[in-house]
């Protein structure tokens, strides 16, 4: 597998495999920059064919996750975990324990918290065996569903958006069309509906869709329809690779703004997207809510603080086009650029800590003062 040629590739860390035959369990633990902070990532769970493929997503999501957090300006690495299995079929108490124990061994370099296969229910599991867990229940303390905060930092990045192409950021009398109705994007239908916009939605799950159309008496169409749709601003909130070459060209939008992760199929789609003029925001920095959800709760959850620091996903926007036009890149450059010379910073700046160090994180106030970005 060239495990340690592959981690060269990106820079990785540390990369654990993990085993509990007892337990089941089958996992891979990808710590990628712990520069900033400790490395914050979800916890995947999904029936992968090969442990190679594993590796590779682990590799590529942990990687993220470090420009995720470094241009949101917080003080944290980026770190994900994948478990082989099944979720529907293999997920046992046993196993999440097991895996929550192997989390506890890394004394607070890696946190975690759900992802894809696994929910709030699971990480309170996992939380049995580590403290080093976010994403809980309220009732335990945590901020619970973060998506209701993703969906205030799109709107805040869609108001930089607007900015930034009509010179106000007003969204009234805009029309938003928005691609998938789920967590995200009905929390999205609904601040937009708060801010006059106008929504058109699809959704692949008719149910879905129409109850959208009923509950919130939006517009919804055929989910292919999407990317035909005149509109000022197209939000994909539903899965990844939505602006790929066949679907740019159909675009009728001035702005591409949403929720969903890699939303960019090719680096072919990302530059017929700007030689088209449409204004896209980067998905790592507008849908960085959840992630500064998380991040407050790791620090005693407070609802108003992580609202306020969704917020700062407007002026994150703004620092990313102003830096595109003046050097003439693509947003996506320019984002990658900033997360970039944030690591650089911290790398220089590092005193009295050394990477990998063990912070905990309850004990580090200075970091919520240092995350206004
Ligand atoms: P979700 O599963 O609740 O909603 C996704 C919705 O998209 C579902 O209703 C699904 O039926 C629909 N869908 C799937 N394919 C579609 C298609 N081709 N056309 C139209 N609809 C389609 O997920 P979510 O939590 O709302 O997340 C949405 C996206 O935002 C994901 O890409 C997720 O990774 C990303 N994201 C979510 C959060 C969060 O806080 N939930 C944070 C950061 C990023």
């Amino acid at each position: 597998m060239n495990v340690l040629a592959q981690m060269n590739t990106a820079k990785h860390e540390q990369v654990v495999f993990v085993q509990d035959a007892d337990a089941r369990l089958r996992a891979i633990i990808a710590i990628h920059n712990t520069t900033l902070g400790p490395a914050l990532g979800g916890t995947r769970m999904y029936p992968y064919a090969t442990e190679e493929q594993a590796l590779r997503d682990v590799l590529d999501l942990s990687r993220g996750m470090t420009f995720k957090a470094a241009a949101a300006g917080l003080d944290l690495g980026g770190g994900k975990a994948v478990i082989i299995g099944d979720p529907l079929k293999e997920k046992s108490g046993a196993l999440l324990r097991a895996y929550g124990r192997f989390v506890n061994r890394l004394a607070g370099t890696f946190y975690t918290g759900e992802d894809v296969g696994t929910d709030v229910r699971d990480m309170e599991i996992v939380r049995t065996e580590t403290r080093f867990v976010g994403g809980l229940s309220p009732e335990q303390g945590g901020g619970g569903d973060p998506s209701p905060i993703t969906a205030y930092g799109v709107l805040e990045g869609m108001k930089a958006c607007a900015a930034e192409r009509w010179g106000h950021d007003s969204l009234e009398g805009r029309t938003v069309a928005v691609q998938g109705l789920g967590k995200v994007g009905w929390h999205l239908a609904e601040l937009l509906q708060t801010a006059k916009a106008t929504v058109v939605g699809s959704d692949v799950n008719g149910d879905r869709a129409t109850q959208a159309s009923q509950v919130l008496g939006i517009r919804t169409i055929d989910p292919d329809a999407i990317y035909d749709v005149a509109a000022d601003i197209f939000a994909p909130c539903a899965l990844g690779g939505a602006i790929s070459a066949n679907t740019v060209p159909r675009l009728k939008v001035a702005v591409v703004a949403g929720s969903a992760n890699n939303q960019i199929a090719s680096p072919s789609a990302a530059r017929m997207l700007s030689e088209r003029g449409i204004l896209y925001a980067p998905d790592y920095v507008i849908n960085a809510g959840g992630l500064m959800n998380v991040w407050v709760e790791l620090h005693g959850y407070d609802a108003a603080r992580a609202l306020k620091l969704a917020g700062t996903i407007n002026s994150n926007l703004r620092t990313v086009f102003s830096m595109a036009r003046e050097l003439k890149i693509t947003t996506n450059e320019a984002a990658d650029r900033i997360a970039e010379e944030r690591l650089a910073q911290g790398a220089r700046v590092q005193s009295g800590r050394s990477r990998g160090e063990v912070v905990d994180i309850q004990g580090t106030p200075a970091a919520v003062a240092s995350a206004q970005f």
